[in-house]
C-alpha cells in the first residue's frame, strides 16, 4: 500500500478526532455524550462485519476482525456508562473501582491488537472470514458478560430503590434493550463460535441484536423524551424544591411523589391514595371537612387547607388541583407547603404589635397626665392662691387684649377697684387667719353677683379689680352699688368668735365709653393710665369717709 492510501485513513482519523472533540466540548449533558459514544460503537460493529468480507487479503481481514472486537469492548463500556448515567448514578463513575474496569478493558484491547501467537484469533482456510478463537477471545467474552451483569445489577438496584418515576421508566427501557442485545450476542457466540464445526454460519446475529436494541432506544428516546433537557430539568426542579408534590391519576393512584415529600408521607408509586388519611390525628376542625368535601365532590375545583400537625410541629398548607387535558380530568396534583415559618413571623409581629400598643397606651397616659399638669400649672400661674380668683398677672394680660378689642369695636367697658375698709383693724382684732377668711368670704359674694364675662382679680393685699366688659356707665354704676351693698350685708361667721363679722368696701369706678379721644400711647402706658385713674377714684372714696363709690367717666 502506498502513502496516498494512508493519507485518506489519516484524514478519516483526523475527522473522527474532530467529531469526538466537538461532542466532548459542547455543553450537552454527560448522558447525551455517553449515548453518542454508545451509538457510534453500535454502528461500527456491523460495518466491520461487512468490511471483513470485502477483502481477500488476510491482513485486512484480521484488521477488521480486531477492529470489530475492539469496538465490542468500547460498546460494552459505552453501554455501562449509559446505564450508570441513565439511572442517576453518576457518582459511581468517580469511584476507584471503575478504574479497574478501564484497566481490564485496556489489557484485553492490547491482547486483541497484539494477538500474541494467535491467542486471540487464528485463520481458518487461509483467511479470517472463518476463524479459530483463542483464550484472549474468551477473556473478552467474560469481560463483556461481566459488564452486562454489572449493568443488570445497576438496573435492578434502580428499579427497587425509591427513585423517581421518570428514572424507573427509563431503566425499564434500558432493561429491555440490554436483554435484546445480550440474547443476540449469546446466540451469535453459541451458534457461530461454539457450534461452528457442525452447523452453518448464521451471519449478522449480533448486528441484528444491536440494530433491534438501537431501534428500541430511538423509539424510547422519542416517546419518553429521556434526552429532553427541559423534561429532565423539570423533573430535577420538582425533586429539589422544598414543597412536597404528589401526582395522582384519575383513580387516585400515586404516579409521582417528589423527594421532599416522600419521607413524610410513606406512599409508594402505584399505591392508592386516601385523602382522608392526611388529616392530622388530633385535627377535628371544620376546615379539613370543607377541604375533604370539595376534594371528593367537586374534583374539578382547586381546593386548599392549612393544618397544624403536632407530630411535625408544623403548619402545612395543602392544595389539591385537577390535571385537565382537553376538558377531562386525568388526575390531580397535591402540593404540601410548610408554612410554620410564616406563622412564627406572624405571631412574632402580633406580639411586637401588642407590646407597641401597650407602650403607646402608657405613653398616651403619660401625655395626658403631662397635659393635665400643664393645664394646672397654667391655671396656677394665673390664679391667686388664697382666694382662687385671677391674679394681677392674668389681669394685666387680659386687659391688654381687651382694650384693643374694645377700641376696635368701640365697646364701652368699666373697671372697679375696691379696697376693704379698715382691714388692719380686722387683722389686729382677730388675727391674720381670720383676716384671710374675711377676704375669701368677700370674694365669694362678689363672684356671685358677677356675670360670666366679668373678670375678678386680686390686685393687692385686700384690693380687687373687677373688669366689666361691654358695660356702659349706668350699668357699671348699678353693678358697683349692688356689689357694695351685698358686701356690707355679708355676715362672716368665724369659729371661736361669738358674733359675726362684716366689712365695708370703698370703690373707684372708671367707665369708658368715649373712644373719640384716642390714646396714642403704648398699651402698657394706657393700662397704667387706667389703673392710676381708678386708683385716684378709690383714694377719693377713702378720703370721703369710706364705704362709698367714686365714679370717673371718660
Ligand atoms: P383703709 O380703709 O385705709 O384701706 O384701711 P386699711 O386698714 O384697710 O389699710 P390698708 O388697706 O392700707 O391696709 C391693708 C392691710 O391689709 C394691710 C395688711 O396687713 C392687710 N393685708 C394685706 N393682705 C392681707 C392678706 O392676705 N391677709 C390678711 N389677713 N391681711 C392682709
Ligand atoms: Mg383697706
Ligand atoms: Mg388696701
Amino acid at each position: 500500500m502506498n502513502i496516498m492510501t494512508w493519507i485518506d485513513l489519516l484524514l478519516f482519523f483526523v475527522l473522527f478526532a474532530l467529531f469526538i472533540y466537538i461532542f466532548a466540548s459542547v455543553t450537552i449533558t454527560n448522558l447525551h455524550k455517553a449515548y453518542l459514544v454508545f451509538h457510534f460503537t453500535m454502528m461500527l460493529w456491523p460495518f466491520c462485519q461487512f468490511a471483513i468480507k470485502t477483502t481477500d487479503d488476510p491482513k485486512f481481514q484480521l484488521f477488521y476482525v480486531k477492529l470489530a472486537f475492539i469496538d465490542s469492548v468500547l460498546l460494552t463500556i459505552g453501554w455501562l456508562l449509559f446505564t450508570v448515567l441513565l439511572t442517576g448514578n453518576s457518582h459511581l463513575l468517580r469511584k476507584k473501582n471503575t478504574l479497574i474496569l478501564y484497566i481490564l478493558a485496556a489489557l484485553i484491547l492490547v491482547g486483541v491488537i497484539a494477538n500474541p501467537n494467535g491467542s486471540f484469533v487464528l485463520p481458518m482456510n487461509g483467511g479470517y472470514i472463518e476463524r479459530y478463537y483463542g483464550p484472549i477471545f474468551w477473556l473478552l467474552i467474560i469481560f463483556l458478560t461481566t459488564s452486562v451483569m454489572i449493568s443488570l445489577y445497576i438496573i435492578y438496584s434502580a428499579l427497587v430503590s425509591n427513585t423517581t418515576q421518570r428514572i424507573k421508566k427509563q431503566v425499564a427501557h434500558v432493561l429491555k434493550g440490554v436483554l435484546v442485545l445480550t440474547v443476540f450476542i449469546l446466540l451469535d457466540v453459541f451458534l457461530n463460535v461454539v457450534l461452528l464445526k457442525s452447523d452453518p454460519v448464521i451471519p449478522g446475529l449480533t448486528s441484528l441484536g444491536i440494530l433491534i436494541s438501537a431501534i428500541f432506544f430511538v423509539i424510547a428516546i422519542h416517546r419518553d423524551k429521556i434526552f429532553d433537557l427541559v423534561t429532565i430539568a423539570h423533573q430535577d426542579i420538582i425533586d429539589t424544591i422544598t414543597e412536597g408534590i404528589l401526582v395522582l391519576d384519575d383513580s387516585e393512584t400515586v404516579v409521582e411523589i417528589n423527594r421532599s415529600l416522600f419521607p413524610k408521607i410513606h406512599l409508594q408509586i402505584g399505591a392508592h391514595f386516601d385523602v382522608s388519611t392526611i388529616a392530622p390525628i388530633e385535627q377535628t376542625s371544620g376546615a379539613f371537612d370543607l377541604f375533604l368535601h370539595t376534594y371528593l365532590n367537586q374534583p374539578m375545583e382547586r381546593t386548599e387547607v392549612e393544618l397544624f400537625y403536632t407530630s411535625l410541629d408544623a403548619y402545612i398548607n395543602i392544595t389539591a388541583a385537577p390535571i385537565v387535558v382537553g376538558g377531562i380530568r386525568v388526575g390531580r396534583i397535591l402540593t404540601f407547603q410548610d408554612r410554620s415559618e410564616l406563622h412564627r413571623l406572624i405571631a412574632e409581629t402580633n406580639h411586637q404589635n401588642e407590646t407597641l400598643q401597650e407602650r403607646n397606651a402608657a405613653l398616651t397616659e403619660i401625655q395626658d397626665e403631662l397635659s393635665q399638669t400643664n393645664q394646672k400649672l397654667k391655671q396656677m400661674a394665673i390664679t391667686d392662691s388664697l382666694t382662687g380668683c385671677y391674679n394681677r398677672h392674668y389681669l394685666t394680660l387680659h386687659l391688654e387684649h381687651e382694650i384693643i378689642e374694645n377700641m376696635k369695636l368701640k365697646q364701652p367697658f368699666a373697671i372697679i377697684l375696691l379696697d376693704i375698709d379698715f382691714f388692719k383693724t380686722v387683722n389686729d382684732n382677730y388675727g391674720h387667719l381670720i383676716g384671710d377668711v374675711v377676704i375669701c368670704s368677700t370674694v365669694e359674694v362678689i363672684k356671685k353677683t358677677l356675670r360670666e364675662t366679668d373678670v375678678l382679680a386680686r390686685y393687692g393685699g385686700e384690693e380687687f379689680i373687677i373688669y366689666l366688659p361691654n358695660t356702659d356707665q349706668t350699668q357699671a354704676n348699678h353693678l358697683a352699688k349692688h356689689i357694695k351693698s351685698i358686701i356690707e350685708a355679708n355676715k362672716v361667721h368665724v369659729e371661736d368668735v361669738a358674733h359675726s363679722l362684716s366689712i365695708t368696701v370703698s370703690m373707684g369706678l372708671l367707665s369708658i365709653s368715649n373712644f373719640a379721644a384716642q390714646y396714642t400711647e403704648s398699651l402698657t402706658n394706657q393700662l397704667n393710665d387706667l389703673f392710676e385713674s381708678v386708683d385716684k377714684a378709690l383714694y377719693q372714696a377713702k378720703n370721703a369717709g369710706r364705704n362709698q363709690i367714686v365714679e370717673i367717666n371718660r
